[in-house]
């Protein structure tokens, strides 16, 4: 690591609710985590059951979860540095330089998925994640905490330009929180896209398919809702790291320092929560209609084609706008050389790729019956998620783009929703 030898200029955004919501957000979002597996346990599985259904402690841990987690980001970091796939460059860089990334992500979940089933050949109990949850949980949750912290130590060592631009204030929690370092590198080995895609995500699907083992321990066979929610969230994830270099150009990646927000978030929120469905479907079997399920699946597929339409189109376009897909589509200029597309995906809204998402979320958590709220925290989440995401990117738009952004707005008024949001 360099020493610091520059002084570095302090940023003073403060987002999500400064250093209050930086404080606060660390505890309450990890609670919040525990809390939810352990109403998905639940028989009533209700989020207004008072007492809430806390699990005894000796639930909460267990050596086999410790030893499950290290071995998994063992795996998942050797499936890293595997020299299968090609390698990309990044976006510029402040100081002007690029970094490369290995894009093999996609090797990395088909290799997980052929141990995978090798192991269940050799007759291991997947289905015994379910009792593991809350101890599984603890431990991701207990590795973003040691992470961060390390990530936060470390960028003091950083060099002024290796620092995010957001996560920079001087305010210890604020950026302990936010991430100081926007590219942490141990050699050539990226922690921050490291994490983005793969532990998390791919450890989300072994849950999902740990949750349908069960289902088929308690009753035979899994059922339809079942096979829907994993099937919907397998091309999610597939999708994801098929189009992994789309990562490379993400807000997450470009402007965001790696911190707890992004560390908690890759390592335990997503695993943890999203695969709140497929829990909650071992507990509270569900009898799904054929015509219901053709009716999910044509809304999974419509968002499924905006959001993967949407995001290619914007992706090539900032890679090579003279491309013949995109060549053709009005753009309008900005004061900073980049482009701004107008017409096409980015025409219809200014976040179409958050549209598709959001009908994607609603398709995965439909499996799971009208009787319970808690299957659809995903997508009650995801919609606040993206409307403070929508609002923060619009904010970084505005201040690189000024005027020429005001432009697109008045060209393409509304954010997510046509005609509604
Ligand atoms: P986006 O992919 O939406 O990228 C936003 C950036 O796109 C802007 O900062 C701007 O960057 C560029 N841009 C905006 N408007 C235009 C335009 N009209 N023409 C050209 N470029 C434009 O960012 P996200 O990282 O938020 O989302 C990526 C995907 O990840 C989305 O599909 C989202 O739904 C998904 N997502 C999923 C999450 C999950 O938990 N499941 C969580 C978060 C995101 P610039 O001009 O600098 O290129």
């Amino acid at each position: 690591m360099k020493s610091n030898k520059h002084k570095s200029s302090h940023s003073t955004e403060r987002e999500f609710g400064g250093a209050f919501g930086a404080t606060c957000i660390p505890v309450f979002l990890p609670l919040t985590v525990l809390y939810l597996l352990s109403v998905c346990r639940s028989p009533a599985a209700s989020v207004l059951q008072w007492p809430p259904p806390l699990p005894p402690t000796a639930q909460l841990w267990d050596p086999v979860a410790a030893v499950l987690i290290a071995g998994w980001i063992a795996l998942q970091s050797f499936l890293y540095m595997l020299p299968v796939g090609k390698v990309s460059e990044g976006l510029v860089l402040r100081d002007g330089s690029r970094l490369k990334y290995p894009i093999n992500g996609f090797h990395a979940l088909w290799i997980t998925a052929i141990l995978l089933s090798v192991c269940l050949w050799l007759g291991m109990p997947l289905g015994y994640l379910f009792e593991l949850m809350l101890p599984l949980a603890i431990c991701a949750i207990s590795v973003s905490y040691l992470l961060s912290l390390y990530l936060y130590i470390r960028s003091f060592w950083a060099s002024k330009h290796a620092l995010s631009l957001g996560g920079n204030t001087g305010n210890p929690l604020y950026d302990f929180f936010m991430g100081r370092e926007l590219n942490p590198r141990i050699g050539n080995f990226d922690l921050k896209y490291f994490c983005e895609l793969r532990p998390g995500l791919i450890g989300w699907m072994v849950i999902n398919l740990g949750m349908l083992m069960k289902e088929v321990e308690l009753g035979g066979s899994p059922s339809l809702a079942m096979l829907l929610v994993n099937f919907f969230q397998l091309l999610y994830v597939t999708d994801a790291l098929w189009n992994e270099e789309a990562v490379l150009t993400t807000m997450d990646i470009v402007h965001d320092g790696f911190g707890f927000m992004l560390a908690f978030g890759d390592l335990a929120w997503v695993p943890f929560t999203y695969c709140l469905q497929a829990m909650f479907l071992v507990v509270h079997p569900q009898s799904l209609s054929i015509l219901g399920a053709a009716g999910i699946i044509l809304l999974n597929g419509i968002g499924f084609y905006i959001f993967r339409k949407s995001n290619s189109q914007k992706n090539q376009f900032r890679r090579d706008p003279t491309h013949k897909s995109v060549a053709h589509l009005e753009t309008i200029a900005t004061a900073t050389g980049k482009r701004l597309l107008v017409s096409g995906w980015w025409g219809f809204v200014r976040h179409p790729n958050y549209l598709g998402d959001l009908l994607m979320a609603l398709a995965w958590s439909l499996p799971c019956g009208m009787s319970h709220i808690l299957p659809y925290f995903y997508v009650i989440y995801f919609t606040i998620l993206l409307i403070h995401r929508e609002a923060r990117d619009e904010n970084h738009c505005r201040a690189k783009y000024g005027l020429a952004w005001d432009t697109y707005c008045k060209r393409v008024p509304y954010r997510i929703i046509p005609y509604i949001y």
